[in-house]
């Protein structure tokens, strides 16, 4: 028999509507759900072939447990009671936990439940610290809430896109339509990179610039906006503050189209012209990705868009916004839930008293929750457990492998070796389940019930289609059963994820008026939705900014170099994104034949110029070496890219982060892009 199971595409935060092909307990195809109002019927390669992982033979299927130098499998009561018993010997400031962008929101609500109400600890992040906590922190600045302010189908009712450090044709390839989608109404495409990108090809306008000197571009803009008499007066005096001290900035000389042309490498012509046209259009919409805030500066880069849109007038109308697009299918989610050290879900800080009192009222625990103070992020978290005194001693990962996802794999790898008692639940064996003292075997995205949030807040149903293998269970029960051996029956009495949706109802309160049956529906729900007769909010800010006052604040932000800067040593400087093909580490990708068989290797691009200078020719292999460190890979000698820039897809365990650090010029910040490096062929040449 033949069933169709409609549940959400695993990767990006598109978060693309899909139906499970199921044949005799197993998945067999995809197909494209074409009630979804995000993806309509379509769905890019990835999302086609999502299914191909699910029944890999490398699943794991059993819970293991280290002994000496080897992993032996156990069952679920044995490794309760070793964590179980480990857990108890350590105080909640000596341990961290990390939950995962790619688990359901059930799984992230009770992993932070348990963090905070059995281990009593804040030291609680997950991946978002690395992707967007720049937007977070900036957009919260500017107008009160750091997501994004419109929905996918809305960016097709723009006139006027303008696009920077976003790949959206590769990475965000459901969203990139929405793109084709307004020019073909009219709408003008801009899109600012350093590299030719696919999405390059369908600009009408492209402004290749050096990798960090977004500001500069963005302020040159704003400047000529105001110099040419485009921006939006009502829009400032009505509903902003703080606008003068941005005018007196963007005017200054340093960032008039002749100066910036100099630094940035767009021409004075082009700088014009987008100003011109992001000025006189009546709907413009800003969309970015990590290019913009995976490195020290990306809050002063977010602030900066902020301040163009509010300038123009561009916030709380349809066609308008700034859309951030964020990486995984659920850092909203785990952001929502909250999984961060400073927030509980919802987005109410844990230093706020009464929504301490309120969130312990509702738990029960007989002891109290963890202190109204924030914990320690995920990059401290490793610093910390890096110590040789007063350290983190025990960490549990729930899907994630920071190995060899996160900035300066140097700290990471120190700190996960030091540590006593690590934990780790996935779907696959990674490079951080090598140094784990319990491995858990997770159910996969297709395995169970739950929701996910995408980019646009739209809260989906995940739909359970096929049993997880042998053992392998979600994670949201893994973390109940270990919370119920612990003495906390009463506080996780969770059967099923609808009980733990309608308990984050009563907790988050963007979600309250929401069930798991009305997000059921093919739309789903884009919170805030207050009450149950509320379809949800596709449009923030349309008549006021969640700041107290009502209004959006500008913030003057000046260009800075980055914090890497070229010298005769690491000449060039390398910028990293993602294709079309593969998803992050390739966990999942890289056992999706179909995928692979388009791409299995990782590369690095190079202009032809810079190739002759330091004698390779394509398809060499070469060694790159930073500041930080150094990897050997696969030439490109593609003309695509900017003179003088590297690029290199973040894919696989070939481990960008061996050449990158964390930021020396803002703590929690991480330092991804760009990075200075030299070039060599391997043996030298
Ligand atoms: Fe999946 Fe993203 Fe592709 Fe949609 S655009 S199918 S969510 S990877």
């Amino acid at each position: 028999m033949i069933n169709q199971v409609p549940t959400i595409c695993p990767y990006c935060g598109t978060g693309c509507s899909v139906h499970l092909i199921v044949q005799d307990g197993k998945i067999t195809g995809t197909t494209p759900n074409i009630r979804s109002p995000v993806n309509e019927g379509k769905l890019c390669p990835k999302g086609t072939y999502c299914h191909q992982f699910i029944h890999s033979p490398d699943r794991l299927k059993k819970p293991l447990i280290r002994k000496g130098d080897v992993f032996v499998e156990t069952d679920w009561e044995t490794v309760y009671h070793l964590i179980a018993q480990k857990l108890t010997t350590y105080s909640a400031d000596e341990i961290g936990v990390l939950a995962s962008a790619r688990c359901s929101n059930e799984d992230n609500y009770v992993l932070m439940k348990f963090a905070r109400g059995v281990l009593k600890t804040n030291n609680l992040d997950h991946c978002a610290r690395f992707c967007h906590e720049a937007t977070m922190t900036g957009l919260t600045l500017s107008f009160g809430r750091g997501v994004m302010t419109n929905s996918i189908p809305d960016i097709g009712r723009s006139d006027c896109i303008f696009c920077l450090g976003s790949n959206t044709f590769e990475q965000h390839p459901l969203i990139g339509r929405q793109i084709v989608r307004a020019q073909a109404a009219g709408g003008r495409f801009i899109y600012a990179d350093p590299r030719y990108t696919p999405t390059a090809i369908q600009a009408d306008l492209f402004l290749q610039f050096y990798s960090g000197s977004d500001v500069a571009v963005l302020n040159c803009i704003m400047g000529e906006i105001i110099r040419n008499g485009l921006e939006d007066k009502d829009f400032i005096r009505s509903r902003t503050r703080e606008y003068e001290s941005l005018k007196k900035l963007v005017l200054q000389n340093r960032y008039t189209p002749q100066e910036v042309s100099i630094l940035t490498g767009v021409s004075k012509t082009d700088l014009i012209r987008a100003a011109e046209w992001i000025g006189s259009a009546d709907r413009c919409t800003v969309l970015y990705a990590m290019g913009l805030s995976h490195l020290s500066g990306g809050v002063h880069n977010v602030r900066a868009i902020a301040n163009l849109m509010m300038l123009t007038g561009n916030i709380g109308r349809p066609g308008t916004g700034v859309n951030a697009l964020r990486g995984q299918n659920n850092v909203q989610g785990a952001c929502d839930m909250g999984c961060l050290p400073d927030f509980f879900p919802g987005y109410k800080p844990v230093t706020d008293g009464n929504f301490h009192q309120k969130i312990a009222r509702t738990w029960k625990f007989p002891e109290n929750i963890a202190p109204a103070r924030p914990g320690l992020d995920m990059n401290r978290m490793f610093q910390k457990a890096g110590e040789s005194s007063n350290r983190i001693k025990a960490m549990i990962l729930v899907g994630e492998n920071p190995l060899v996802t996160e900035p300066d794999r140097h700290i990471v790898e120190h700190a996960i070796k030091n540590l006593k008692f690590l934990v780790v639940s996935d779907i696959f064996f990674t490079k951080t389940c090598e140094y784990a003292h319990v491995v858990l075997p997770a159910a996969c995205y297709a395995e169970k019930d739950g929701t996910v949030t995408n980019t646009e807040r739209r809260v989906q149903r995940l739909r359970k289609a096929v049993e997880a293998p042998v053992l392998a269970k979600p994670d949201w029960q893994i973390i109940t059963e270990i919370a119920c051996l612990m003495g906390y029956e009463k506080q996780f009495p969770y059967q099923h994820p609808s009980d733990i949706f309608r308990e984050i109802t009563t907790v988050c309160e963007p979600y309250q008026g929401m069930t798991f049956e009305r997000v059921s529906l093919p739309d789903g729900i884009c919170w805030p939705c207050v009450s149950a007769d509320d379809p949800g909010t596709a449009i923030l800010y349309s008549d006021r900014f969640y700041h107290p006052d009502g209004k959006g604040v500008f913030c003057p932000v000046e260009w800075k170099a980055p914090a890497e800067l070229p010298d005769s040593r690491y000449p060039f400087r390398l910028t990293s994104g993602r294709v079309i093909w593969h998803w992050h580490t390739g966990t999942m990708t890289r056992r999706s034949k179909n995928l692979t068989d388009e791409l299995n290797e990782v590369y690095i691009e190079v202009h032809p110029s810079d190739a002759e200078k330091v004698r390779i020719s394509d398809g060499d292999m070469i060694q790159v070496r930073s500041r930080k460190g150094e990897l050997s890979c696969r030439a490109r000698v593609v003309s695509d890219i900017k003179e003088g820039m590297i690029f290199m897809p973040s894919l696989f365990d070939a481990a960008l982060n061996r050449l990158m650090g964390l930021s020396e010029s803002g703590p929690g910040f991480s330092e991804y892009k760009p990075i200075c490096v030299s070039l060599e062929p391997v043996g030298g040449g």
